[in-house]
């Protein structure tokens, strides 16, 4: 076979085999296929995408470029993946919460993608925190706590590590298909029997309208299908950062403050709702009402926090830290961002958001940057609150000195602000099975 070929065919809109699928990933995975003919790849997937059985196909290559996990002994696993947005800490704040009700939680992450912020880089503000575990380990944890939060390792899925990097930084990550392979890849690699999607819409997602989104969560469902998995998505609101923080410590705190019952509204029902839809799929409740109500008490009681320590000590990170948010990295440069109207916030840009944090220093700009867990952004209002002229819009945390002057300025091109009150939104807009 010649990757030439098999380009040229996607470019012209032809189905691939399930054959070429497996020839071209495995040849970029061994490198045998260079970056930028696989670039050329991705981009014709981008362009003209791929049918449910392509998609399907490709899906099962990715997940056989490596090692697949067997967690068979640690009982019925159930985990929760976000196709990534601004200030999504709701990963941080779910594990815990489903673990401490009875669900055993296998779930593994990858880093920042594009605007968006990844839970790997998030936990990285722990110190001493252990992102990658050996089977032996996974399996141990899994069976004495119910949960483990690990990286995606070279050793599963080894192709979506590659395609995801090249990805980020050829202009293709927002394609259904190659969403859709990457997520069903790594999490049926690292051996989930069942999976909640969280699939974001709105400005600062990958899918911007609901039309895609749906799309996108419909073809997850159904190539879980064919790999004789349960998936449920729910397709959920992205049209501004979720909760007040955007950046790794910033949102490690929040979350901290959300399993201790003092997060913002939007991240405690998200998470709350995530869990029982997680708890349903478990068999732990018979209706969402009753799911719910178990999320909810044991959030209330302080088993999820617990459970969250729990994890964070298996995992050998500092629990000190945790008990005391204060000692986490801090930024030397923390500057406000003022309004300079009066009215209701109508809108925030929040790609632009999540651009801006990685200025910031809490993201990457390219492959080699080091993240500043310290970095990112606290906003103080958000969308329908009112607003006086000189008011606290939000704040930035930088060691960046040279970036502030710009960073301020294109926040306040990002937030709207108009006289007349918004509509409230709809965080939760929909559900595929
Ligand atoms: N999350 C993933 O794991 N992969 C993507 O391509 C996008 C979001």
């Amino acid at each position: 076979m010649n990757p030439i070929e098999i380009i040229i065919k996607k470019r012209d809109k032809h189905e691939l085999t399930r054959d070429e699928i497996n020839f071209m990933v495995d040849g970029y995975t061994k490198s045998k296929i260079p970056d930028y003919q696989f670039s050329s790849f991705l981009m014709a997937i981008y362009a003209n995408g791929m049918s449910i059985r392509e998609t399907a196909d490709l899906s099962f290559a990715m997940i056989y470029s490596g090692k697949t996990l067997d967690l068979e002994s640690a009982g019925y696993t159930i985990d929760k993946h976000s196709t990534g947005g601004v200030g999504d800490k709701i990963t941080l704040i779910v594990i815990p919460l489903a673990a401490s009700a009875g669900l055993t939680v296998p779930t593994m992450f990858g880093r920042a993608l594009g605007h968006t912020g990844g839970t790997h880089d998030k936990l990285e503000s722990i110190k001493g925190f252990k992102m990658f575990l050996t089977e032996k380990q996974i399996i141990k944890q899994l069976q004495k706590i119910g949960a483990v939060m690990i990286g995606t390792s070279g050793d599963c899925a080894p192709a979506d590590k590659k395609i995801y990097a090249l990805r980020d930084v050829t202009g293709t990550v927002e394609s259904i298909p190659l969403i859709a392979a990457s997520i069903i890849s790594k999490k049926f690699a690292e051996g989930t029997d069942a999976l909640l999607m969280d699939v974001k819409t709105g400005n600062g997602a990958f899918m911007k309208s609901h039309k895609d989104a749906r799309l996108l969560a419909k073809t997850i469902v159904s190539i879980s299908k064919v790999m004789g998995k349960k998936t449920v998505a729910l397709i959920t609101d992205m049209n501004q950062p979720l909760g007040h923080t955007v950046g790794n410590a910033l949102e490690v705190k929040e979350a901290l403050d959300t399993l201790q019952c003092k997060g913002p509204d939007d991240v405690t029902k998200l998470s709350l709702t995530i869990t029982a839809h997680m708890l349903l799929l478990g068999k732990k409740a018979h209706t969402f009402t009753e799911a719910y109500t178990v999320a909810e008490t044991h959030l209330r009681n302080g088993c999820a926090y617990r459970k969250f320590i729990e994890i964070v000590k298996s995992q050998g990170g500092n629990v000190k830290q945790i008990a005391h948010p204060y000692s986490f990295k801090k930024p030397r440069y923390i500057k406000k961002c003022k309004s300079i109207s009066k009215g209701y916030i109508t809108n925030i840009n929040t790609y632009e958001i999540g651009m801006i944090a990685n200025i910031l220093g809490a993201g990457r700009l390219k492959l080699t940057d080091k993240i500043d867990s310290s970095a990112g952004i606290v906003f103080h209002k958000k969308i329908g609150d009112s607003v006086k002229k000189g008011d606290t819009l939000c704040e930035i945390h930088t060691d960046k000195k040279e970036c502030i002057i710009e960073a301020l300025e294109r926040i306040s091109f990002s937030i709207q602000i108009e006289k007349k009150k918004p509509h409230a939104q709809k965080l939760i807009l929909g559900i595929a099975k």
